[in-house]
């Protein structure tokens, strides 16, 4: 209702000249189109600001004088009909995409149904913490890009993730804000049938739960939203979309219920029948036992039921880790679920539990949302070659008559959207000299051979050049505000000012603080680092970002290492800590550096996107062969640190790690960098950059990725014989 209003007071309020702009504000595709974020910004860039990049937000809060000046401004009236026009092309259900020839199998009524428990869509839309969400974004733009039929379901939390700040002393501190519907581009659905707000409805800890659904548009893409918070809950249930990741044990697998069983029921309430169920990582795997329980209560017995269902689900896991795999006490399953679900499935309680073991009847195992999956899906992959490789091995124990090489997992390689991740200025130089529709056409490798041959050096390092100023620029204002909220003298606060210099080689390194990352692996040998930083010729700096998980004490002391190293009167113009790393600041991050440096523990990185968003806009990959960059390394397009021969957690083994990193730094990349030309150009680094973008371009991006899931996984054979013989017939 109150949306409705909302809507009613902008409809007066827009003029005539400015009307698009309503319409664009309701869906996300102004956020990755060419102008889009510029157009609302310009409506007012400090309520742009304010309203943290929410075009829903700027159109109610903008003034009546301003928006009134922009309306009567015809450059500005311009822009808004072209990207009204553009928008309105879009849309329309007649353009031709790919999908239509590339994945007949999947229509308007039989989509793919893609559930997830994180999505990051935008800033502006919190329901995200890192990777997983990111890559969930990037899928939902590239299948509205390529006109996959493809709906989409996750959870809204009210407080989303955490936002980040750091003490004096570099511990971090975490805090909450809380979303106001009211100001998102979300809608409420009503009940198809009734027109009333739409209900549903799952028994959870012995207590009826209501949901209520919210939709977001992504381009062509419908995201659902499922909100546990309403009046007639009761006050701990209607908490249970509180938080990203936040609360214990038992609010991830209540979480999880929802996500799973609830998220399946809304399917059915709105009437869409999937063709396939993408289970994007184990946290929605409980909608496999939904699916069986409707066929069950059409009187199939509990393994028909299954072997239906298997049919039609397909899992991505993502986490090399064990550790990482969701699993619950069997106690608590039974609390959160009660015995009536489990009746309803017709499996004793034993049985139950066995669909979430590895060993059937062992009493020791945990509930494990990996198992489940793998039993009740028709197909599984990993997110990079590698991870393939190690998640066969790590789930060989589920296929004991298997080698590893048998176990059916298989892969289909992360990769990013380009429209999303790649600097508009860039973008420019893409339409000039690749092709004026490049982005129809990022997958072909010969469109990128002959394209970037064509970009001349001189422009190419320009563009990157004042891509870093902005970030340098971005990196001393974030610098001055967190100096002055931490109260620090005005002489230091007013220092940030003249910290970095765009001259020098800069460094990104930003990802989630955990052990396996090893944030410290550069701190290795001080006295050698710093003589790279503060070198007077060839100074090296660094630009840091990431979250440590608000229980991970282990996490949050290896960021204060950092936080207090950074202050080190010897480094502390040269290196930062931007802190609260989120979309808007890994975008900046990625179009501004020079290098991407990446050094998680062999094999845990399950595939890494950042490095492939970096190599879009024409910066070096500097990693350790692990995740997507084996597949994408060749020796002439960034570099790799180590080799791929040592694997494992040891001391020699970080300690070869940082070796390498820091002589590859003093004997390559340094030189590399420093060495111009007459016209001050560093041809051979801008020939790497080149090599860079041609050859990651058309492999990392999230149409490739999307189109493979298309072929591939979503309207594949129907189910290997390995996953056949997986699933434990139960009754028997
Ligand atoms: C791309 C991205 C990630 C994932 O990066 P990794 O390479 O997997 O570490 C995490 N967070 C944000 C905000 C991102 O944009």
């Amino acid at each position: 209702m109150r949306i409705e209003q909302v809507e009613n007071k902008l409809g007066h309020a827009l003029p005539e000249t400015l009307s698009a702009l309503g319409r664009l504000s309701w869906n996300y595709w102004w956020s990755w189109a060419a102008d889009g974020a510029a157009v609302f910004r310009d409506l007012d860039p400090q309520v742009w600001e304010e309203c943290e990049l929410n075009p829903r937000c700027l159109l109610l809060d903008v003034s009546e004088y301003r928006l009134m000046q922009m309306a009567t401004d015809p450059v500005y009236i311009e822009r808004v009909r072209s990207l009204g026009e553009r928008f309105t092309r879009y849309m329309n259900p007649q353009t031709k995409t790919w999908a239509r020839e590339g994945a007949p199998g999947l229509t308007h009524d039989n989509p793919v149904a893609y559930f997830c428990a994180e999505f990051g869509v935008h800033t502006s839309l919190p329901l995200y913490s890192g990777g997983l969400g990111m890559l969930a974004g990037d899928h939902l733009k590239s299948a509205s890009d390529l006109g996959l039929p493809l709906v989409a379901v996750g959870l809204l939390y009210h407080h989303g993730y955490f936002r980040q700040r750091l003490r004096r002393d570099g511990w971090q501190e975490e805090h909450y804000g809380t979303i106001n519907p009211a100001k998102l581009p979300i809608q409420l659905l009503n009940d198809p049938e009734t027109g009333q707000p739409l209900r549903v409805e799952l028994e959870i800890r012995g207590r009826l739960v209501r949901f209520q659904a919210w939709q977001v548009l992504v381009g062509r893409v419908k995201l659902y939203l499922l909100d546990s918070n309403l009046e007639e809950n009761e006050h701990i249930d209607r908490l249970i979309t509180g938080h990203l990741y936040g609360g214990d044990r038992e609010t991830r697998c209540v979480q999880e219920m929802v996500l799973g069983i609830a998220g399946v029921r809304l399917l059915r309430k709105l009437g869409i029948e999937p063709h396939v169920f993408h289970l994007n990582e184990g946290h929605s795997a409980f909608l496999t036992l939904e699916l069986t329980r409707e066929l069950v209560a059409q009187g199939k017995t509990f393994n028909e039921a299954a072997k239906e269902v298997r049919a039609r689900c397909v899992f991505t896991t993502h986490t090399p880790v064990a550790a990482g795999h969701d699993e619950f006490l069997p106690s608590l399953v039974e609390h959160c679920f009660g015995r009536g679900y489990t009746e309803s499935l017709t499996l004793t309680h034993e049985q139950f539990l066995d669909l979430g073991r590895v060993q059937t009847g062992d009493e020791d195992e945990l509930f494990g949302l990996t198992p489940l999956a793998l039993k009740m899906c028709r197909t599984t992959n990993g997110v990079s070659r590698k991870h393939g490789e190690v998640s066969r091995e790590l789930w060989q124990k589920m296929f004991p008559t298997l080698s590893v090489d048998e176990v059916p997992i298989t892969h289909v390689t992360n990769g990013v959207h380009a429209p999303t991740w790649v600097s508009p200025l860039l973008r420019r130089l893409y339409e000039d000299h690749v092709a004026p529709d490049w982005e129809e056409h990022e997958c072909e490798a010969e469109v990128w051979r002959r394209g970037v041959a064509n970009i001349p050096d001189e422009e190419l390092w320009r563009v990157h050049g004042l891509m870093k100023q902005k970030l340098i620029a971005f990196i001393r204002e974030r610098q001055y505000f967190a100096r002055l909220q931490r109260g620090e003298g005005m002489e230091f606060v007013e220092a940030a000012r003249e910290t970095f210099d765009p001259d020098a080689l800069t460094i990104g390194f930003a990802r989630r603080v955990a052990a396996y990352k090893r944030w410290s692996l550069i701190l290795t040998d001080p006295d050698r680092l710093l003589k790279l930083i503060n070198d007077a010729e060839r100074p090296v700096q660094f630009v840091f970002a990431g979250k440590a998980h608000p229980q991970d004490q282990g996490a949050k002391q290896i960021l204060q290492q950092l936080a207090l190293w950074k202050l080190d009167p010897q480094v502390v113009n040269r290196t930062v800590f931007l802190q609260d790393y989120d979309q808007e600041i890994a975008r900046k991050m990625v179009q501004g550096v020079d290098v991407w440096l990446n050094v998680p523990r062999r094999p845990l990185e399950a595939s890494g996107t950042s490095g492939e968003k970096v190599a879009m806009n024409g910066g070096l990959n500097f990693s350790i062969l692990d995740g997507w960059w084996p597949e994408g390394y060749d020796g002439t397009n960034g570099w790799a640190i180590a080799d791929m021969h040592a694997e494992g957690e040891s001391h020699e083994e970080d300690m070869r790690d940082a070796e390498s990193l820091y002589a590859l730094l003093e004997e390559q990349l340094v030189p590399a960098y420093y060495e111009r030309d007459a016209s001050g150009i560093p041809r051979r680094w801008v020939g790497m950059m080149k090599r860079a973008i041609e050859t990651l371009v058309p492999q990392f991006n999230s149409d490739r990725m999307v189109q493979e899931y298309a072929r591939k996984i979503y309207t594949g054979a129907v189910a290997s014989e390995a996953t056949e013989a997986l699933h434990v017939p139960v009754g028997a």
